[in-house]
């Protein structure tokens, strides 16, 4: 158990498919933190944009952004039975439709445009005004907090990044290739890391952890007197 004297911010980005939504859940169960996994919020974002067919081959119609915006409201609800927290897009449980391949492919072109950014972040900041909060994302430790308390950033070989997402995949029942994960994956790190707008980038106080070989309970492990330290 770790013992956390003084609510901090706690931001963990990386590279697609790291694990870090695996591990930041693990830590903000271990101190009793909110955790917030806000590539969901890209990824609801997504899925309204692709219901409201504004999204046609790789362009977004931009017209129609700031209106969608406005109406849309994106939250958490926690579901008792599965005892896990799952993502609503204007109060419907939208969990298993931001996790599709429909979805994955088209949202790091989402999460590129400036207002949405500006949207998602503006939330995001408002969700860790009292501290206590595990989120992960991109831009988590370079926009969002520039000013947590410890900020890890996360990276694992890309192959074993897509093998295990296949896994996870596949035990929902999505057919998909190797290949095919291991093409997304890289596209999203190239878009993530490229974009003009808070690009993917290890901000140069956070602490970086390499999963490639390591267990949750070895990852735990290893944070833990990072968090003792920073918490004291
Ligand atoms: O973390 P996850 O893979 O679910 O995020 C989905 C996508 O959302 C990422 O590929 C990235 O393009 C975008 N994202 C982002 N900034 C964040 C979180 C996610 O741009 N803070």
């Amino acid at each position: 158990m770790i013992h956390a004297m003084n609510g901090i911010v706690i931001a963990i980005d990386g590279f697609s498919s790291c694990g870090k939504s695996t591990f930041a859940k693990q830590i903000a169960k271990k101190l009793g933190y909110l955790y917030i996994d806000s590539g969901a919020m890209y990824r609801a974002v997504t899925l309204e944009f692709i219901r409201r067919n504004i999204i046609s081959k790789n362009k977004v119609d931009e017209t129609q952004i700031p209106e969608i915006l406005s109406s849309i409201n994106i939250g958490f609800h926690f579901n008792p039975d599965k005892k896990a927290y799952e993502t609503t897009l204007n109060g419907e449980v939208v969990e298993e439709d931001i996790r599709s391949p429909k979805v994955a492919d088209k949202v790091s072109l989402v999460a590129a445009i400036p207002l949405v950014r500006e949207k998602m972040v503006e939330q995001q900041q408002k969700l860790g005004e009292n501290k206590s909060i595990v989120m992960d994302g991109r831009d988590i430790g370079t926009v969002v907090f520039p000013n947590a308390e410890l900020k890890i950033f996360m990276t694992a070989d890309p192959v074993i990044r897509a093998q295990r997402r296949l896994k996870e995949l596949n035990a929902k029942g999505i057919s998909i290739t190797l290949d095919e994960v291991l093409k997304n994956i890289e596209e999203r790190d190239y878009i993530d890391q490229n974009r003009e707008v808070a690009p993917l980038r290890k901000a140069p106080d956070a602490v970086v952890l390499d999963n490639s070989h390591m267990t949750v309970d070895e990852q735990m492990e290893w944070v833990n007197s990072l968090v003792t330290e920073r918490t004291r």
